[in-house]
């Protein structure tokens, strides 16, 4: 299993995510362009002359590899369980750890953290397992569940619990804080997915298309495990874990895996908090002292949660369709990059 949960090492496990090909996909003739072999070898095949039958060609084949890659067959629960099971029981000891979905806008980041009411994904299930975990240690001393939901957009920062007007974040001796924002004490697992889903149908939406969400919403649960017992002498102890799961804004134009790429994009109308992530974790691959964490709403929200001790995993999710060859590409060198932390 994640060997990399030893204080010590700091370590981001990186995952893929294939999604099954769409109807509408198959409906307009889309073919298959990646394969996953052995739940680990990711195989991305280029076709040249995508809109002449007769002579497609199969152009190269690229090879990648991750801690784990999972088909399209996966189910939410081998999903989580390998991905972010391990975190969860962390957090109950006191640790920090985040995980992160990104791709492509359509890749499938919504569908593995949210999920669906037959489907719950990552946050939902992680939740249910810690309700599980905590039921389990209930004779060790008191648990208290908090559940915090915000979106960064546009780099504002909104409550996605109780909707109005923008947070403030500042710093005070825990950290960076967002002041105001609901911290909502959770006492089972059902209440939970209808909380989410209302929190996620609060998400910005283009003003264009008002019933999707943007592409460009970044969308963070953050679940903080409070724990409090005695010791033989009858002093109070008392451990704090958090937990962030995150639904990242499409990465689509905005994955760069050197310094030079990341400074011609920043002129671009790009997503700055996917940009300073994007920094970030070239910092920690390049093992600098100095991580650029204030350099978004987004860096600095997850400050306490990203590098040194802290449990970092990144699922990289992509589509099956040879029309997403060049989205999937960029994902795939970029988790290829971030897995070297
Ligand atoms: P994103 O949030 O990355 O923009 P979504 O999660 O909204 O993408 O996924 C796009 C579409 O594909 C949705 O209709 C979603 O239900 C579907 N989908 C994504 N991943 C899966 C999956 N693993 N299995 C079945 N359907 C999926
Ligand atoms: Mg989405």
């Amino acid at each position: 299993k994640i060997e990399s949960l030893d204080a010590s090492v700091s370590r981001i496990l990186v995952f893929v995510r294939l999604r099954p090909m769409g109807k509408k996909e198959k409906e307009n003739g889309s073919r298959c362009c990646v394969k996953i072999l052995n739940k680990r070898d990711v195989y991305l095949t280029e076709f040249t002359n995508e809109n002449d039958y007769l002579r497609l060609k199969r152009l190269r084949v690229r090879h990648f590899t991750f801690d784990s890659s999972f088909p399209e067959t996966t189910t939410q629960h081998e999903v989580y369980s390998t991905t972010t099971g391990d975190l969860v029981g962390a957090v109950l000891e006191g640790r920090n750890g985040s995980v992160f979905c990104y791709g492509a806008t359509g890749a499938g980041k919504t569908y593995t953290m949210l999920g669906t009411m037959d489907n719950p994904g990552v946050m939902v299930l992680a939740i249910k397992d810690l309700f599980a975990k905590v039921r389990q240690r209930s004779l060790d001393g008191n648990h208290v569940v908090h559940l915090s939901y915000l979106e960064v957009y546009n780099e504002t920062v909104r409550d996605l619990l109780s909707p109005g007007r923008p947070l403030i974040l500042r710093e005070d001796k825990q950290g960076i804080v967002a002041a105001g924002l609901t911290q909502y004490r959770a006492y089972s697992t059902d209440e939970v997915m209808a909380l989410l889903q209302r929190g996620n149908q609060n998400r910005t939406t283009e003003p264009t298309r008002c019933n999707e969400t943007s592409s460009r919403s970044h969308a963070i649960l953050q679940v903080i495990v409070e724990y409090k017992t005695r010791d033989a002498s009858m002093n109070i102890i008392s451990r704090v874990g958090k937990l962030s799961l995150i639904d990242l804004a499409g990465s689509e134009r905005a994955l760069a895996t050197d310094q030079r790429t990341l400074r011609s994009l920043e002129g671009a109308n790009i997503n700055k908090s996917l940009l300073a992530l994007s920094s970030c974790i070239n910092a920690l691959v390049e093992g600098k002292k100095h991580i650029p964490y204030r350099n978004s709403k987004l860096t600095q929200l997850l400050k306490d949660s990203l590098g040194g001790s802290c449990n970092t995993v990144m699922i990289a999710n992509i589509s099956p369709s040879s029309r997403s060859f060049g989205e999937t590409q960029n994902t795939l060198h970029w988790a290829d990059r971030a897995k070297e932390i």
